[in-house]
């Protein structure tokens, strides 16, 4: 089972090296953990988890001002990015045509795309979540080897309410359908759900905010999920 931190804009240089050591004295080899770490806080070590990026700009370089390109990644090994999360579409306006320019060129240069999609509360209240997927889905290529697609109701990102185990199991098992890549869940996953989540049958596993930002935190969640229900 995968386990992904989006750490989002928490911590500094200094605390992620503290939060890095604990995981990686206590991750095994056999943990698939991935963080998403900001990108004042990369380092080029050997680590326990596969380090990643929130976010870029399809570019290698050049007159893109604020934004980090492939150089920049490729100086500390990075490979792995985040698209399409809901607070880079909602909060930062990111376009379904930036979405898929981000898309070819990170597939182009055959990087690990962790695409995320999810519907808002009132497209879910109105039954239209299967069919907004579907759409935000349409844009990239589904079967791109090195994608994972991660399912995200924006309602359940960071307001503690998880979608039920029920809710997780239909929408995996809809994406399914539409694709043969592994399928992830995130929105307030937690060390108390993660069990029932880990048991879904499409899920491969989990993309955690607010619970993966304290090291030991992320660490009981990762050994909950191991626990029998
Ligand atoms: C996220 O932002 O991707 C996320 C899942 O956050 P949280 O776990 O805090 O809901």
């Amino acid at each position: 089972m995968k386990f992904l931190a989006n750490l989002k804009c928490n911590h500094t240089r200094a605390s992620f090296a503290e939060y890095a050591k604990i995981l990686d004295a206590n991750l095994s080899a056999n943990d698939d953990v991935s963080v998403f770490a900001p990108f004042t806080a990369f380092d080029a070590k050997e680590h326990k988890f596969k380090l990643g990026a929130q976010n870029f700009y399809p570019c290698v370089s050049g007159a893109f001002t604020g934004e980090i390109g492939k150089a920049q990644l490729d100086e500390f090994g990075v490979s792995s990015v985040l698209i399409g999360h809901s607070e880079r579409r909602e909060i930062l306006g990111e376009s379904e045509r930036l979405l898929r320019a981000k898309f070819d060129f990170a597939a182009k240069n055959g990087w690990q795309i962790i695409y995320c999609v999810g519907e808002n509360l009132s497209v879910n209240e109105v039954g239209g979540t299967k069919e907004f997927l579907r759409t935000q889905l349409g844009n990239i290529d589904t079967g791109y080897a090195n994608l994972i697609v991660a399912y995200e109701p924006i309602w359940a990102i960071g307001t503690g309410k998880s979608a039920s185990a029920e809710q997780i199991a239909e929408i995996l098992g809809f994406l399914r359908t539409l694709t043969a890549v592994p399928l992830l869940y995130g929105g307030s996953v937690n060390a108390a759900n993660i069990a029932e989540i880990a048991r879904i049958r499409e899920c491969g596993g989990v993309l955690v905010g607010t619970a993966s930002w304290d090291a030991t935190n992320f660490l009981n969640l990762i050994a909950s999920s191991r626990e029998r229900i």
